[in-house]
């Protein structure tokens, strides 16, 4: 058989070391060296033009289905749970908290909330209702299981490393926020991070309100393209007078991007966590959908 591999940017490392076990077994083994955000972003393009049998996707859960053979093949990591200990005195104050993880400590969940429990607290998860797949389970773009809980606690507990799961969940929730970060042995509330973002969403809206020309990325990633929300965009900002293009890639390169000058903001439909992310990455403003809403609602107001 013929076999793509697919390794996100944390386990490319590992390439070699699958490839040769594969390659033992008799398979024919091509590994693909593009970036990979997640199980949004298959590599089916290269998949298809290298004729492969199946695709074989490391670290990610399915996303949604594809008309593809695609092999999911998880990793979880074992993280050091003495660090919850470190949590309890900036929890004190607490009595119901909710818990949220990646799938990579998915199965650590019930030894985390086994933990709070005896030590007082009423733990509460959340089921998921996006592409996540497990109870307690957050995506970078998919918080409902953080969401779905807010009302019923006094904080949100993130178990896990890194900042980019969590900074999601913190933008869609009001509760205090603790990240417990077993890696670093870091323990922190980030609810700072709510007003900052706000802060910078609203300057993008402002800096926007005089374009009269926008660029909407569109992605060729499964997981990610939507070209329905791009046409309707684009279509909105026709209606108001003004000129849009779509603008499509696989992974867009910021560079290239910038060198459209005639664009005087971008509208993101990709990964929603883009216009969140990586907004510094171009010297225009780049806007997501309710942004750019918001920015058309603006510039209709000031019109009258
Ligand atoms: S946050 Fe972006 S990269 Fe991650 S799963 Fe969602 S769409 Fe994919």
């Amino acid at each position: 058989m013929r076999i793509l591999l697919q390794f996100p940017e944390g386990l490319k490392q590992e390439a070699l070391k699958h490839s040769k076990k594969l390659e033992a077994e008799g398979h024919e083994v091509i590994i693909s060296a593009s970036p990979t955000f997640g199980a949004c972003d298959l590599a089916l393009d290269e998949a298809r033009d290298l004729k492969a049998d199946k695709l074989v996707h490391f670290g990610h859960a399915e996303f949604h289905h594809v008309d593809f053979n695609v092999e999911y093949i998880s990793y979880q990591i074992d993280a050091d749970l003495s660090i919850l200990q470190k949590s309890l005195d900036k929890l004190s104050g607490f009595n119901t908290i909710g818990l949220v993880t990646t799938i990579q400590h998915i199965h650590q969940l019930d030894a985390v909330k086994e933990f709070y429990e005896k030590n007082g607290k009423k733990v509460v998860v959340g089921r998921p209702y996006g592409f996540a797949k497990k109870p307690g389970q957050i995506l970078g773009c998919d918080i409902g299981s953080a969401a779905s809980i807010d009302k019923q606690v006094d904080a949100i507990v993130y178990f896990g490393g890194g900042m980019f799961h969590p900074l999601g969940a913190l933008l869609m929730t009001t509760k205090p926020f603790l990240v417990v970060e077993p890696f670093q042995g870091s323990v922190e509330f980030i609810d700072q991070y709510r007003e900052i973002y706000k802060k910078r969403s609203n300057g993008k809206i402002l800096a926007s309100v005089k374009a009269r020309s926008f660029g909407i990325l569109v992605t060729t990633k499964n997981g990610q393209h939507n070209m329905a929300m791009a046409k309707l965009l684009k279509g909105k900002i026709e209606q108001q007078g003004m000129s849009a293009g779509i603008l499509v890639a696989n992974t867009f390169d910021f560079e290239s991007v910038s060198n459209m000058r005639e664009f005087d903001a971008f509208v993101n439909t990709a990964c929603p966590r883009i216009a969140i992310d990586d907004t510094d990455r171009l010297p225009k403003p780049l806007l997501s959908a309710n942004e750019l809403n918001e920015v058309l609602r603006i510039k209709k107001e000031l019109a009258h």
